[in-house]
């Protein structure tokens, strides 16, 4: 059965990048009924962290992107964590060293930094030239005496390895491009082309989905899994995402990680639904999708072999779609963080007013890419614009303006309290009264009770200040 993993690296929050190969792997092994497994990958001692890792969980559980085995979930084939498994990598070491298939060297770095730089100038491939490749026990012994400290390299005779990759086809390496690599560096710490077989193998890995910058590394992944004898995985590269410039997706485009995207108000729903996009796409072109929608359509055959462009402004527009479409109970309690942070509001506020707070989004939800725009679209009914401009000063100079303002003000005194249905008979007595019609009867109310010409449609303002603060509000521009 289908087993597949994400192996992130803790070194911060992820990139939408990374979170995109965690969702085609996430959407592949949901599809094919199979399990999707979280391993972290931190044998990176000096650049992992524990507070990324944690950041991973979250922005992951967020996402929706629960895994099946890996770290707080657990599973049979644990631990998931690369630095408590070098017990493990370390019979594989030795296995290969018994078996000659790697050896220990001892150049120094210096040395090689040299051979590598000398090779580069004369345009060749920097590989090692195998120095240490037919050392004898006793140089071996005698170096170590010294105190050297050995890498260990694996060792690759020059042949063609061809890995057949679901996405991109059959590719074909020679081992010439890299020669004999290092697996274990001399502190010790193993390195990710040695351990990402291991891992993968012993986990029991079916198809390996990663970015495409992971292609040159395969055929080193591929040696490795023949030398141990263990069985070659399936594998399918993704293409990677690119900026709106065509070059590489960076920091520099905007927003690129997860958090920055919850942070601006961008639901996990419509992300999910815009990252599934990147490079795959449904097979009668649909975009909007649910997770069980893209989950039943989602096939390796339809990914793409080239880059994706990551267009901010569609994903805003799925967000904007997916924000219409929310309960609006949720949606409201979804805006609320935005709303405290920006001190519109206050927890006794959300206290004694859910329901009318809930009103005052509805009637402005229509205008959300982003839940953070809610601040900017409701501040009218928390404060009263008062530095007008020319076009609500226009409004405000008709001669019919005033007594519209006096009536309707009037109107709204006598009653017990403003709903929708005096509302509309208010309208009709207002305008009965002054004669004044469309916009000398319309905007003049507006301005009225906002103080500019645009917001939320007209009823649902006025309803959702409340009689109290209609007329204080009328009260002040009348003055
Ligand atoms: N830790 C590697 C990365 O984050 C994983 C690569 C792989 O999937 O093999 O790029």
């Amino acid at each position: 059965s289908v087993r597949v993993r994400f192996a992130p690296s803790p070194t911060g929050h992820i990139h939408v990048g990374n979170v995109r190969t965690a969702l085609f792997n996430y959407l592949f092994a949901k599809h094919n009924n199979g399990k999707f497994i979280l391993r972290i990958e931190d044998t990176d001692l000096e650049r992992s962290t524990k507070e990324s890792e944690n950041l991973i969980y979250e922005d992951l559980q967020w996402l929706g992107l629960d895994w099946d085995e890996g770290p707080i979930k657990g599973g049979d084939y644990g631990p998931y964590r690369q630095t408590e498994r070098f017990d493990i990598y370390k019979k594989y070491v030795d296995k290969l060293l018994e078996e000659g298939k790697a050896y220990k060297c001892f150049c120094s770095k210096e040395e090689l930094e040299e051979k590598k730089e000398r090779a580069l100038k004369e345009g060749k491939p920097p590989r090692y030239n195998g120095k240490c490749r037919n050392l004898n026990e006793n140089q071996i012994e005698e170096l170590e005496k010294k105190g050297v400290k050995p890498s260990i390299r694996f060792k690759v005779e020059d042949e063609d390895v061809v890995v057949n990759d679901l996405i991109k086809g059959e590719i074909t390496f020679n081992t010439d491009a890299f020669g004999d690599f290092i697996i274990v560096r001399p502190d010790g710490t193993p390195v990710y082309n040695f351990v990402v077989v291991i891992d993968d193998a012993l986990m029991k890995i079916t198809h390996v989905i990663r970015g495409d910058d992971h292609l040159s590394n395969t055929p080193k992944q591929v040696l490795i899994y023949k030398a141990l004898g263990f069985d070659i995985p399936y594998f399918a590269h993704i293409p990677m995402i690119l900026g709106p410039d065509h070059s590489k997706l960076s920091k520099r485009h905007g927003d690129t990680s997860v958090n920055q995207f919850r942070e601006k108000g961008y639901l996990p729903e419509a992300l999910f639904n815009y990252l599934a996009l990147l490079s795959w796409s449904h097979p009668e072109e649909k975009e909007i999708l649910s997770k069980d929608e893209l989950i039943k359509s989602f096939t390796l055959d339809r990914v793409s072999k080239s880059a994706a462009v990551f267009d901010f402004e569609k994903l805003k527009w799925i967000n904007g779609i997916y924000i219409r479409n929310k309960d609006i109970k949720e949606l409201t309690k979804l805006c609320i963080p935005f709303l405290l942070k920006s001190g519109l509001i206050d927890e006794d506020f959300i206290n004694t007013s859910f329901n009318r707070l809930a009103n005052m989004v509805e009637s402005i939800r229509d205008n959300l890419e982003v839940l953070s725009d809610v601040t900017k679209y409701i501040g009218v009914y928390f404060k009263m614009e008062t530095d007008f401009d020319d076009a609500t000063k226009e409004i405000l100079s008709y001669e019919t303006t005033k007594p519209v303002l006096e009536t309707f003000k009037k109107n709204i005194e006598n009653l017990e309290i403003l709903d929708v249905d005096n509302y509309k008979s208010i309208i009709k007595a207002v305008q009965k009264e002054t004669g004044a019609k469309g916009k000398k009867l319309f905007m003049a109310i507006r301005v009225g009770v906002s103080g500019k010409i645009k917001g939320p449609e007209l009823d649902k303002l006025v309803i959702n200040l409340g009689k109290n603060e209609v007329i204080n509000r009328i009260n002040k521009i009348l003055d």
